[in-house]
């Protein structure tokens, strides 16, 4: 589940990580009463207006804006609020923005030139571990750092059972050409990020840029926050904070009926059951000629109820040209699932306009092909793998 940055920093501070102080606003109104609560809590009379969507690039768009007085705010807020932003990270037609946060401006006038660093916290899948990602370059994006100045990217990995030693704290702000003060500050503010990621049980943290301040202070001036969707069990607060407006619409049904549902490109919908055999039918798909529209996991119980449902997620797609269902009948036996779908089928009247090719193997295999055989419904059925891949070809021609 990924967070806005108002979100983000929120859960940061509460773990003890400095960041640039600031209040969400929905309106202009809002913008200009939590301008005036910042100025009492931190004294600043500037103000940084950001655009709160779920997409980086936000300056680059004209979605960061200072703001010298509180007209200022007054204007650029209502300027923000309700634009459609358009970022390299947004689709093409860009992203309706609901929310600005009102921030302390925290690059002081007339200082040097601030130094800005960047700092992740992620998993390295090949070593199966937490690590630490970094760089001087701060303030770009990173992959453009990546591939043109791949050397001034560090990272460092943390074994679970010490976690973030301090050594290695010291290594990071080291390797950030820092000294003095400011040094102490960053081994102080990757201690305590790493100790957010992991409490927060986080997927993903990306801080671009952290900031040091002219007066030594190092600081979160961004944050993308993504919490790990199979621990949100255990923080129904953060729960509490996720965005139905960010989200694809039909992702947010499926989750709400407990179908695990993740929206793609292609023409051929799919239903399966078991995430293994959903990724091998993707495959399957790719190989037979066609991509697919979907990945869908309906999981252990494929009633008639539940076979319906899945279908009319899977047709609210209009790129959807024909739909492969591939079921492993081992507890649920194949011929219930079989008669699930046909009278999914019937029920369904004409909403189906695409053929249906269905492939069912395990327990009572051989009743349900006959059953889906003899339903003079418009539905292929397959017992084995390339057989169903074949006819899959044959209906996309
Ligand atoms: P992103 O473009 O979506 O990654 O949004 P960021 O939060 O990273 O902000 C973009 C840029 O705005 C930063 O790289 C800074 O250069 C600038 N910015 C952010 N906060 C301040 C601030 O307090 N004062 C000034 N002057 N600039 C800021
Ligand atoms: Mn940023």
């Amino acid at each position: 589940m990924n967070l806005h940055e108002y979100q983000g920093k929120e859960i940061l501070a509460s773990f003890g990580v400095q960041i640039q102080r600031g209040l969400v606003a929905q309106t202009p109104e809002e913008a200009v009463a939590a301008a005036k609560q910042l100025t009492e809590e931190t004294g600043t009379s500037w103000f940084v207006i950001k655009a709160q969507i779920h997409a980086g690039g936000r300056g680059k768009g004209g979605g960061v804006k200072l703001a010298k007085n509180l007209e200022e705010v007054a204007s650029i807020a209502s300027q923000i609020i309700g634009m459609d932003l358009i970022t390299p990270q947004t689709p093409p037609e860009g992203k309706p923005v609901h929310q600005v946060l009102i921030a302390e401006d925290v690059y002081y006038p007339g200082a040097s030139e601030p130094d800005e660093y960047y700092i992740s916290v992620l998993l390295n899948r090949a070593s199966g571990r937490t690590m630490i990602m970094y760089s001087t370059e701060g303030g770009m994006d990173i992959e453009t750092v990546a591939e043109e100045t791949p050397h001034l990217i560090f990272t460092e990995e943390i074994d679970p059972a010490t976690g973030l030693l301090p050594f290695q704290a010291r290594r990071i702000a080291f390797n950030l050409g820092l000294s003095g003060n400011a040094f102490k500050e960053m081994t102080r503010f990757v201690t305590s990020l790493y100790k957010a990621y992991v409490n927060s049980d986080s997927s993903l943290f990306e801080i671009n840029p952290v900031l040091k301040t002219s007066d030594d202070k190092i600081l979160a001036v961004d944050a993308k926050v993504s919490i790990d969707d199979n621990a949100l069990f255990r923080h129904k607060d953060y729960e509490a904070m996720r965005d139905l407006r960010e989200e694809n619409p039909v992702e947010v049904e499926a989750r709400a009926v407990g179908l695990n549902y993740v929206d793609l490109d292609g023409n051929v919908g799919c239903m399966v059951n078991g995430a293994g055999l959903a990724m091998a039918t993707m495959d399957l798909i790719k190989q037979a000629g066609g991509e697919p529209a979907n990945f869908l996991d309906v999981g252990g119980t494929a009633d008639a109820a539940r076979v319906e449902t899945a279908f009319r997620l899977i047709l609210k797609d209009p790129n959807v040209k024909a739909i492969l269902v591939n079921i492993f009948g081992g507890i649920v036996r194949c011929d219930r699932v079989a008669q699930g779908i046909v009278d999914a089928y019937k029920n369904m009247g004409d909403a189906i306009q695409v053929p249906i090719i269905v492939r069912l193997q395990g327990t009572n295999a051989d009743i349900a092909k006959d059953l889906i055989d003899n339903s003079g419904l418009e539905v292929h059925s397959a017992v084995e793998f390339q057989e169903a891949a074949d006819k899959v070809q044959e209906v996309l021609l």
